[in-house]
């Protein structure tokens, strides 16, 4: 039995899990997916937000700016790559000059800090490759950018680290709340019993509140598709490029990615699926059309990747982080559509001291370690570091990935550390092997040797993310014996 089960391990559910591994708690995180991530904070932009662009008095308003606040002690703590490169909103008419000025009093509002309007010349001096018809800019320079998923690591990284459980692969497909106050959780795996039950379930956040009967709100999932570019073209821009916004989203951006990519998108689109992380060729073509608008000299063929990823939705366009109304015990992290990314560390926050409220109080785990070291990049040491690191691990010599300049020792240390990873994918977010230009497809069958020696998987069993998505179908030798053609 657990005093917290938090489902979901995205930004939101890993936050929550290390906000409250603080205090003397036993924790279980219940994830559907093979890893941390596998929702939306695997498969957006990226951005720490400011915070000017939401409605004053939301609570996403709130949370956008003091998560973005806490970025820098995080970022620190938790060893993950985070840049304060600031964003730009640009203008193309007087319409849009208004827009700005809006979202620069919004912004005030909300207590976003040293917000600027800029003149053509000065937002050009800054940012040459954008186009020239720029009229003016809303400079943000809070604004910042961090690998999503890198982050999620972490929080649940340090949270493991700090004694709580996660549980991969465990969809909840029901639960009951009982005459004795306990929930009993059922998955496709287990069953988990707790005194708290957190629904940190992202686009299924709904879905989740009606197994308890909390029919309060809807989640209405919006598509947005992503064109990433090889690094070669990472600095085509310094600082985010937004165009201003609409009533559907920020727009399309132009950013460069903290690993030193470039990433433009994302559309936005109403979907009834859940799962729907399909790109489209016309929505990636409306992804690089707009993003023209704003850098004309983009090129159309430095793409290595496209992806796309649900903003969660409530009825209300805010974030739900609230006891649940019908249910003692159950509380919602819901609704985080952008900039819940931004707001996670704050949310996590907001979520204790809910729980802390009900409980009549927390008691603090005295042996909490908020600091968590990441693996340490070959790529980014210097010649004398690097030297140093073969002569105490020859793995650290080996190469594996040749176009980010991952070894061998990083995707073993990746494969031991207390957060069990054993796909393609997981290794691919905790060491970029597979991230670069050829998208692994030098490094894969060297990955896989290197997760059947370590882990003991055969090869054949080994998925890029979990479920049914095994790489490959057999050893030919045997499949001969066995007559197949
Ligand atoms: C296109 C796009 C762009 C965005 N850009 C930004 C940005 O630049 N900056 C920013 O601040 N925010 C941004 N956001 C918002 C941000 O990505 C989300 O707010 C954040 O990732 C939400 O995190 P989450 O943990 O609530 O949800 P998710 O990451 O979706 O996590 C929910 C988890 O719950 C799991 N789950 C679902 N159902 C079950 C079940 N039945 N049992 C167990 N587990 C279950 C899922 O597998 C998933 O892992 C963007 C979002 C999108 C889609």
């Amino acid at each position: 039995m657990y005093d917290v089960v938090i489902i979901g391990a995205g930004v939101v559910g890993a936050s929550i899990a290390r906000e409250l591994s603080r205090y003397d708690l036993s924790i279980a995180v219940l994830e559907a997916g093979s890893d941390v991530a596998a929702g939306s904070s695997g498969a957006n932009s990226g951005i720490v937000h400011a915070g000017y662009d939401c409605n004053p008095g939301t609570l996403m308003a709130r949370l956008n700016v003091k998560g973005n606040a806490m970025f820098d002690q995080i970022s620190r703590e938790l060893d993950v790559p985070f840049k304060r490169n600031g964003s730009l909103v640009l203008a193309f008419n007087e319409e849009d000059i208004s827009q700005l000025e809006h979202l620069k009093a919004k912004g005030e509002i909300n207590g976003v800090e040293d917000l600027k309007i800029l003149s053509a010349e000065e937002v050009l001096k800054l940012e040459p490759n954008i186009n020239t018809n720029v009229i003016a800019a809303l400079w943000a320079p809070t604004g910042g950018i961090v690998c999503p998923y890198g982050l999620t690591i972490a929080m649940a990284e340090n949270a493991a680290d700090n004694g709580v459980e996660f549980y991969f692969d465990n969809r909840v497909v029901s639960i009951d709340k009982r005459e004795n106050g306990k929930f009993y959780i059922e998955t496709t795996a287990g069953k988990f019993i707790s005194r708290y039950v957190i629904n940190a379930a992202g686009a299924n956040a709904d879905i989740i509140s009606n197994m308890v009967g909390d029919d309060s709100f809807n989640i209405h999932p919006r598509k947005g598709e992503y064109c990433l570019y090889d690094r070669k073209w990472g600095n085509m821009v310094e600082r985010t490029i937004f165009q201003p916004p609409s009533a559907m989203g920020k727009g399309v951006l132009v950013t460069p990615t903290v690993d030193g990519n470039l990433l433009i998108g994302p559309n936005a689109f109403d979907t009834e699926k859940r799962d729907d992380n399909y790109t489209s060729a016309e929505g990636l073509d409306f992804v690089y059309n707009r993003a023209l608008e704003s850098v004309p000299s983009l090129p159309r063929d430095g793409v290595i990747t496209v992806f796309a990823g649900l903003r969660a939705i409530a009825d209300a366009q805010d974030f739900i982080i609230r006891p649940s109304y019908k249910v003692e015990g159950f509380i919602q992290a819901a609704g985080i559509c952008s900039p819940g990314l931004t707001a996670a560390p704050a949310i996590a926050e907001e979520v204790a001291a809910i729980l802390s409220k009900i409980e009549g109080g927390l008691e603090y785990n005295k042996d909490f370690n908020s600091v968590r070291k990441g693996i340490k990049r070959f790529r980014d040491m210097d010649w004398n570091a690097r030297a140093q690191m073969v002569k105490e691990d020859p793995r650290y010599g080996r190469i594996v990935c040749r176009c980010e300049t991952v070894t061998e020792g990083e995707i073993v240390q990746a494969l031991h550390t207390k957060l069990p990873v054993n796909t393609i994918d997981g290794i691919k977010r905790r060491t970029r092997a597979g991230m670069g230009r050829c998208q692994g497809g030098f490094c894969t069958p060297r990955i896989m040797e290197i997760i059947e020696r370590e882990l003991g998987i055969p090869m054949e069993y080994i998925t890029k993310k979990g479920g049914s998505s095994r790489i490959v179908y057999g050893r030919i030798k045997d499949l001969l014996e066995e007559g197949e053609e």
